[in-house]
């Protein structure tokens, strides 16, 4: 070994042993009231961490971590952060400027208040969830909402559980285990990497029987199709796509024609599911589930958190004879709907009765026909607060752009909005958005042309004061970097 080697090895050796003990330490967190409200357990894994840190440190480098003098404060200084980060949660709030409206990876829909006051009530009192307030007997929590969605839909009967991907699987498990579905070729979707309807059905038992070709399918393709190991003839929303050229696909009371001769039940997954008439508010539109209970559809699926505007759930309404099997499946007890979920859907679901009312009270319904005006005021506030911060790097300006439903709803419809772009001068867009992502709460826009931008029409009202706190400690915290 080299005498410099030697040196450091003692030098090394020395620092190992002023390190202090976890014990040691403890007494000294004891005292610190920035560590009052962290629990023992957590506390003694935190100092561990950060000794074990220091000691890999020393032996790799023959030096203490930087700015690290082994001292007390420094120590307690490393634990703080280390504990800080244990008892942050790991769901927290994020401010969506990316103007993806039903944003799958942000939570979908927001609650409205009515239904968050709901949700609240539920959570901390006891409620009649399986209980027959009139008879004092046992009760059915799928009774909770059964009503005033069939009211709504217009459906003979109705049931609800965990997500449509659970509906999918209970309709298909139910009406055509170990027996043939027709479905046309242009339908097969994947939505988000995990639902993909071939998959759902083999999990199901059911066995799919591709007809038709991907742009062009005809009712002779199901008439040919159909044999006596049919179940099913299945409709599926191509929600996140569009086929568009030259192009035939078979309407729903094509099927539903098509059904009753063979003596088939026919099934239409809606995925978004919407009760409302988009067309009527100047978006492309979707079909709603008023119109494929009318069409005749024996079943019919969608989601309670995309155009619905409530929390996660899988609404199935249908006839009252195959609701009735559905019910009895023992599947049901696998994807059962919690309470808190049902308290939010039964608020959410009465809003429909007033459907003008509703598009201003269900955050997702009035953020896809929010008024530019709206979105025009949040943008200029923004701008002003922002230009108020005063770092002359900072730079940012209003800009028109285009926001997007999302959560594969009106694939095709372009929502104009306003922007804020920002830059920072030597910094990349990449860079920006990065640190944001890192405060809390994260900001998370989108990137174009190396520029960040804030979509106002998905920040809430409430939110702008936060992107700008974030912005500037996210601009502090670069600057020492
Ligand atoms: C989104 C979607 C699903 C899955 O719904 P979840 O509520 O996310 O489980 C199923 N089918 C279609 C057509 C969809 O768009």
């Amino acid at each position: 070994m080299s005498g410099k080697n030697k040196q450091t090895d003692n030098a090394s050796q020395e620092m190992l042993r002023r390190l202090p003990g976890v014990d040691a330490v403890l007494a000294w967190a004891a005292e610190d009231p920035g560590l009052a409200g962290v629990p023992r357990s957590v506390l003694k894994a935190c100092v561990r961490r950060v000794l074990a840190g220091m000691r890999k440190q020393i032996l790799e480098s023959g030096a203490p971590p930087a700015e690290n003098d082994l001292g007390r404060e420094s120590i307690l200084g490393a634990v703080r952060a280390e504990a800080d980060a244990a008892m942050a949660e790991n769901l927290v709030h994020v401010i969506n400027a990316t103007g993806i409206v039903v944003h799958t990876n942000l939570g979908r829909s927001l609650l409205s208040e009515k239904a968050m006051a709901h949700v609240r009530a539920a959570a901390s009192g006891y409620s009649n969830l399986e209980f027959d307030l009139a008879t004092g007997r046992r009760g059915s929590r799928y009774e909770i909402v059964e009503d005033i969605i069939c009211e709504i839909s217009g459906a003979e009967a109705a049931m609800v559980v965990n997500n449509n991907a659970g509906a999918v699987l209970l309709c298909l498990d139910t009406v055509a285990k170990n027996r043939e579905v027709i479905v046309s070729r242009g339908e097969l979707v994947e939505i988000g990497g995990s639902f993909r309807i071939p998959d759902v059905m083999s999990r199901s038992g059911a066995v799919l029987r591709e007809v038709g070709a991907t742009n062009r399918t005809h009712p002779r393709d199901y008439q040919a199709a159909i044999n006596e190991n049919t179940g099913l003839l299945l409709k599926v929303h191509t929600s996140n796509y569009g086929i568009v050229g030259f192009t035939r696909s078979v309407s729903l009371k094509e099927m539903v024609d098509l059904g009753a001769d063979a003596g088939l039940p026919v099934m239409e997954d809606l995925g978004s599911g919407t009760f409302v008439d988009f067309s009527r508010y100047g978006l492309i539109k979707e079909p709603t589930v008023q119109e494929s209970v009318a069409a005749g559809a024996d079943l019919v699926t969608f989601s309670g958190d995309k155009l619905l505007g409530g929390p996660q759930a899988g609404v199935i309404v249908g006839s009252k004879a195959i609701m009735d099997r559905i019910k009895k499946n023992p599947l049901t007890r696998a994807l059962r709907i919690d309470k808190l979920t049902l308290a939010a859907l039964e608020s959410t679901l009465r809003a429909y009765r007033d459907a003008p009312a509703a598009m201003e009270e269900i955050p997702t319904l009035y953020m896809l026909t929010c008024p530019m005006e709206h979105i025009e005021k949040k943008a200029a506030d923004l701008e002003k607060a922002l230009g108020e911060i005063g770092d002359a790097k900072l730079k940012c300006r209003v800009m028109d752009s285009v926001s997007r439903a999302g959560g594969g709803s009106l694939p095709l419809q372009e929502l104009p909005t306003k922007c804020v772009a920002i830059t920072v001068d030597g910094m990349n867009a990449s860079r920006i958005d990065q640190a944001l992502r890192g405060q809390r709460p994260a900001v998370i826009g989108r990137i174009e042309n190396d520029e960040l931008l804030f979509d106002l029409r998905t920040v809430q009202d409430g939110e702008i004061a936060g992107i700008v706190d974030v912005v500037l400690s996210a601009l502090s915290a670069l600057s020492f970097k």
